[in-house]
C-alpha cells in the first residue's frame, strides 16, 4: 500500500509520507475494516491523494500542500487530509522519524507563485511512454 509505481523521487515520498499518516490514522480510528489494507474509506483517500500527487502541476518541486497556491482538492477530501495530518503528523516521529522530520521542514520551503508548465508527474510520464 505504500508503493506506487507512477511516482518517483519527492513525490513518492510524499505518498510514503501520507500513506503511513493513513495507516495511523486509520487503526486509531478502528475503522470497521481490519486490516486497514480494507477500509474502503481510508483507501479511497489514498488512491485520491495519489492522484493528485501524479498530477501535481509542481511536479518534483511540488510544495508543501499547506501553502500551495494551487487548491486541487475537493473540500470533502481536504477536510479528511486536515484531519488525517492534525491526528497522524505528531504520532509519525516515532514510528517514521526521518519521513517526520522530511515533512516538517518541506512546509517551511517558499512556495512559487505560479506552477511550471507541464511538469507534473503525470505529463513527464506521458512524454517517457510516447517515446
Ligand atoms: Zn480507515
Amino acid at each position: 500500500m505504500e508503493n506506487s509505481e507512477l511516482l518517483r523521487g519527492k513525490l513518492l515520498r510524499e505518498y510514503q509520507t501520507i500513506a503511513a499518516m493513513v495507516e495511523i490514522y486509520c487503526k486509531a480510528h478502528k475503522h470497521d475494516a481490519k486490516p486497514m489494507s480494507a477500509c474502503p474509506e481510508c483507501l479511497e483517500f489514498l488512491a485520491y491523494a495519489h492522484t493528485k500527487l501524479d498530477r501535481c502541476p509542481y511536479g518534483q518541486d511540488k510544495p508543501s500542500c499547506k501553502k500551495c497556491p494551487v487548491h486541487c482538492y475537493k473540500p470533502q477530501m481536504k477536510d479528511k487530509a486536515r484531519e488525517i495530518m492534525v491526528f497522524a503528523g505528531p504520532k509519525m516521529l516515532f514510528p517514521h522519524p526521518i519521513m517526520a522530520i522530511r515533512h516538517l521542514l518541506s512546509a517551511r520551503d517558499l512556495v512559487p507563485n505560479k506552477p511550471p508548465a507541464n511538469q507534473s508527474n503525470r505529463h513527464l510520464r506521458k512524454l517517457g511512454e510516447n517515446q
